[in-house]
């Protein structure tokens, strides 16, 4: 069967590219199932670049296709901060709490319509001896003054969801999993990325 790597640790995130993958006829593995792989440093400045560099670095030495992500939020009134910078904000510890706060004390006084903002998703596809293929994806929403709602992880508080009316971190699991910037690349990647499994024996 054919196996397919996402280079993630995140188990969350690898039950949404199983669903697809595994409707294919294909095997999802993980970082998890490889606990030797070093860390690839996301060195690129943006998600394209980062994306292609952990898909890119993890293909090759395992030679097999992979998978990676990266994402972030980028807050208009701050030049598009946090960027590639949206888990580490507030510092090293990757703390959510501090890089919420961090946010919005930095937004502090700029008026509603001044605070729009997007979660941004960029995947890449790494195959050894093909040429990398990225799909992005978006969700447009607005920064709130204070946090809303208890699901989610990460920004999904203070990220007031421009079509459903409602902050992040208030919509269910299921309601997230349709209009997420993540949703949106995968289902751009499932739209147009021909896999080619079974043609060479
Ligand atoms: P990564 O792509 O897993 O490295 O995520 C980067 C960071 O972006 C996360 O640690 C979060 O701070 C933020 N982020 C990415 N996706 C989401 C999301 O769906 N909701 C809230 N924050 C997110």
């Amino acid at each position: 069967m054919e196996e397919i790597i996402i280079a993630t640790k995140n188990s969350g995130k690898a039950r949404e590219f199983e669903r697809i993958f595994n409707a294919k006829g294909a095997k999802v593995k993980t970082l998890l199932d490889f606990p030797d792989m070093e860390d690839v440093e996301e060195t690129g400045s943006t998600f394209e670049e980062n994306a292609k560099i952990k898909a890119e670095t993890i293909s090759k030495k395992l030679n097999k296709m992979v998978i990676a992500d990266d994402s972030g939020l980028e807050v208009d009134a701050l030049e598009g901060r946090p960027g590639v910078y949206s888990a580490r904000y507030a510092g090293p510890s990757k703390n959510d709490e501090d890089n919420i706060d961090k946010v919005l004390e930095e937004l502090t006084g700029v008026p509603e319509n001044e605070r729009t903002a997007r979660f941004r998703c960029v995947l890449a596809i790494a195959q050894p001896g093909k040429e990398t293929v990225t799909f992005a994806g978006s969700c447009e929403g607005q920064i709130l003054t204070e946090r809303r709602g208890t699901n989610g992880f990460g920004y999904d508080p203070i990220f007031f969801v421009t079509e459903k009316g409602k902050a992040m971190a208030e919509l269910l699991p299921e309601e997230k999993n349709k209009i997420s910037h993540r949703a949106n690349a995968i289902q751009k990647l499932e739209e147009n990325f021909a896999f080619d499994f079974g043609g060479e024996a």
